[in-house]
């Protein structure tokens, strides 16, 4: 077995939409980034190259590489995913925290699962998303910022 952590932030800008996991949600803010900025696909991308010990989503996809503008976030999950498959491992479940005031995550919990279960090819039982606030102390609680962290193990095929 081998787990991995991702952890990510993004500041708000203007605009009225954001991406998370895979899912155009109605905000009061988008985010910054230099692709679609889904903060939460970032966060387990990273944590699934954490588990595999294979650098972070930064070092495959530099910023300052302009292939990597505007793009889709699935497109660095899918590679990460690849790469998990190479190396003979599967998911055993995914457990993530999306850090943020607005928009409200519990209603689109179940939403978000059934699209990272269908982007990692897993069951929506093997998929966990909590919703926090962060009181609206600091940055993120004064929607200057969302953060979402995520844990991932993997199990090798040869062990199931
Ligand atoms: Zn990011």
């Amino acid at each position: 077995m081998r787990i991995g952590i991702g952890y990510d932030i993004h500041r708000t800008c203007a605009g009225d939409h954001i991406w998370l996991g895979g899912v155009k949600v109605t905000a009061p803010f988008s985010l910054e980034g230099h692709s679609d900025a889904d903060v939460l696909l970032h966060a387990i991308t990273d944590a699934v190259l954490g588990a595999l010990a294979q650098e972070d989503i930064g070092h495959h996809f530099p910023p300052s590489d302009e292939k990597n503008r505007k793009r889709k976030s699935s497109d660095f999950l899918k590679f990460a995913i690849e790469r998990m498959r190479e190396a003979k491992y599967k998911i055993a479940n995914v457990d993530c925290n999306v850090i943020c005031e607005r928009p409200r995550i519990a209603p689109l919990r179940d939403k978000l699962r059934t699209s990272l279960a269908t982007l990692l090819q897993i069951d929506l039982s093997q998929v966990s998303v909590k919703g926090k606030t962060n009181e609206r102390a600091d940055t993120v609680g004064q929607e200057g910022a969302v953060i979402c962290q995520a844990v991932v193990l993997l199990v090798s095929h040869e062990n199931r």
